[in-house]
């Protein structure tokens, strides 16, 4: 194929249930080559299998896709020259090149039932031989090489259900370049006649997704590496409907590895790790079982979309954090690995932290604040609000996580770190509360410069270290014995209340 053809890539999801972030990174890998060259990026739903439909799947892809800012230039929801690109709804379509493929004798319709398929598999595990539909055993079959002309005519005009299979050769290499694994070569002899028509007149995922990808003039195939065994008999497709001129370049993505790196990235997984394997929080239809999603968990979708970018993607330098429109610039097929990239929670979490340090406090004030009148009621005032989320968001890694650490800005302790209180506290560590609680009062300066200093002036003068009521004062205040820089979060409270919660403390302490 020439090089000079527009770049056309699709996504090609069947809505079988909610998309798993391999998934997510097999469009975004195509998205971002699209839009590297100046290409389109095309979303096709592969619904032919009816019986593994689920309602709802589809919507989800579509609501993914969007959350982790990959945009869709053809597909369902906004049409496109090729449409529809929904497979159920071109089914007249297909039938057409299965047929022409009989007629050239590359294929053949099978009238087998199930247990003519069963008694042959059982016949040919017997004698140890691949229990495959193939160019040795299909003539044992009943299909229109075996049958007499008339016979095939008959059942065909009765109404007799059937398939199309596809005739392989007996014996044939079958050549393809992958754009990551370089040239695969496999032997016709190992491949089996799939089918390609079903006896519903629906076409197989094999046959649909071979036409439309011709039909909607697809320059490049990046899917999973799970469809690297398929590849062989789509380039023989190819070949047969003659349009071997314009295959598309194939290249199989690395798969997505458990944490321990042995096999795939399972939701079980995630289940047992803590960690979504979805982008969205998804509940299952049939059974309500919920799932959690990378956007419910509190993660930005930039950083979503950059992990993923990185789990089998590697650019030249070192460098780990790109923004989408970096990641177009940067990204390289040749530089996708073919070894399968290792899941890692951390650098999950790290990613997110990130793209936190990089929102301004306005910004997580805004998307935070649902969260915080919902838990804090009309208490909450924005300029307050967004002191608060200045002083503790360097201790996160989800921005979420604030609210609820924000209690003490809000609350009085309602209960203290009884373990920390029980090793920080001497017989008079209440009594130096309340001489602190004084003198806060009485400071002429309540920022977090007074406040220090108002400290260290009163401990000196109680003749105690510093670093003895460090603690008990931080508790007596948040509760907490890990928190923020104290004197800022004094300051936040200000010299009145500081004051009466040090004295309610030492009282009840
Ligand atoms: N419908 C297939 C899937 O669910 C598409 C594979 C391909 O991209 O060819 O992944």
């Amino acid at each position: 194929m020439s090089d000079s053809r527009p770049v056309r890539v699709r996504f090609a999801p069947s809505p079988t249930g909610p998309l798993h972030i391999g998934g997510v990174r097999t469009a975004l890998y195509n998205y971002l080559l699209a839009r590297q060259m100046g290409g389109t990026m095309i979303l096709r739903i592969e619904d032919t299998d009816q019986t593994r439909y689920v309602p709802g799947a589809e919507a989800y892809i579509i609501e993914s896709l969007k959350w982790v800012g990959i945009e869709i230039e053809e597909g369902p929801e906004n049409g496109g020259p090729h449409a529809p690109y929904r497979q159920s709804e071109r089914k007249p379509m297909y039938r057409q090149y299965a047929e022409g493929l009989i007629e050239k004798g590359l294929a053949y319709y099978a009238f087998d039932t199930e247990d003519d398929l069963e008694t042959m598999r059982k016949r040919l595990e017997a004698s140890k031989m691949q229990p495959a539909y193939d160019a040795v055993s299909r003539m044992g079959m009943k299909n229109s090489l075996t049958l007499g002309q008339d016979e095939v005519k008959a059942r065909l005009e009765s109404g007799d259900p059937y398939v199309i299979r596809i005739k392989l050769p007996r014996k044939e290499e079958v050549r393809f370049h992958d754009e990551i694994r370089g040239w695969v070569v496999v032997n016709s002899s190992t491949m089996d006649d799939k089918v390609l028509l079903k006896s519903d007149g629906m076409p197989t995922y094999h046959l649909a997704n071979v036409v439309d990808d011709y039909l909607m003039g697809i320059s490049h195939v990046i899917r999973g590496e799970e469809w690297l065994p398929s590849a062989p008999l789509h380039v023989m497709l190819y070949r047969y409907l003659g349009w071997e001129e314009v295959m598309p370049k194939f290249a199989h993505l690395p798969l997505l590895l458990k944490p321990e790196g042995n096999g795939k990235l399972s939701k079980r997984d995630g289940d047992r790790l803590g960690f979504p394997v979805f982008p969205l929080q998804w509940t299952d239809p049939k059974t309500g079982e919920t799932s959690s999603g990378y956007r419910e968990s509190g993660y930005f979708p930039e950083a979503v979309a950059n992990m993923l970018a990185l789990l089998g993607w590697h650019p030249s330098d070192n460098r780990e954090l790109f923004s989408m429109p970096e990641l177009i610039e940067a990204f390289s097929l040749e530089k996708v690995s073919k070894s399968g990239a290792k899941f890692d929670v951390n650098k999950a979490h790290w990613f997110n932290q990130q793209y936190l340090a990089q929102r301004s406090d306005e910004e997580l004030l805004s998307t935070l604040w649902p969260a915080f009148e919902a838990q804090y009621g009309s208490q909450i005032d924005r300029a307050y609000g967004l002191q608060i989320v200045a002083l503790l968001r360097e201790k996160f890694q989800f921005a979420k996580d604030i609210v609820p650490a924000a209690h003490y800005f809000f609350q009085r302790p309602s209960d203290y770190d009884r373990e920390a209180v029980a090793k920080k506290w001497k017989e008079d560590t209440n009594a130096s509360l309340m001489a602190l609680a004084a003198a806060f009062e009485d400071a002429a300066s309540s920022d977090a410069e007074g406040f220090e200093s108002c400290f260290k002036s009163s401990c000196e003068a109680m003749g105690k270290k510093t670093g003895e009521l460090m603690q008990p004062m931080r508790i007596g205040v948040s509760g907490e014995a890990m928190g923020p820089p104290i004197f800022e979060l004094l300051a936040l409270l200000g010299a009145t209340e500081v004051a009466e919660r040090l004295r309610l403390a030492a009282s009840l302490l």
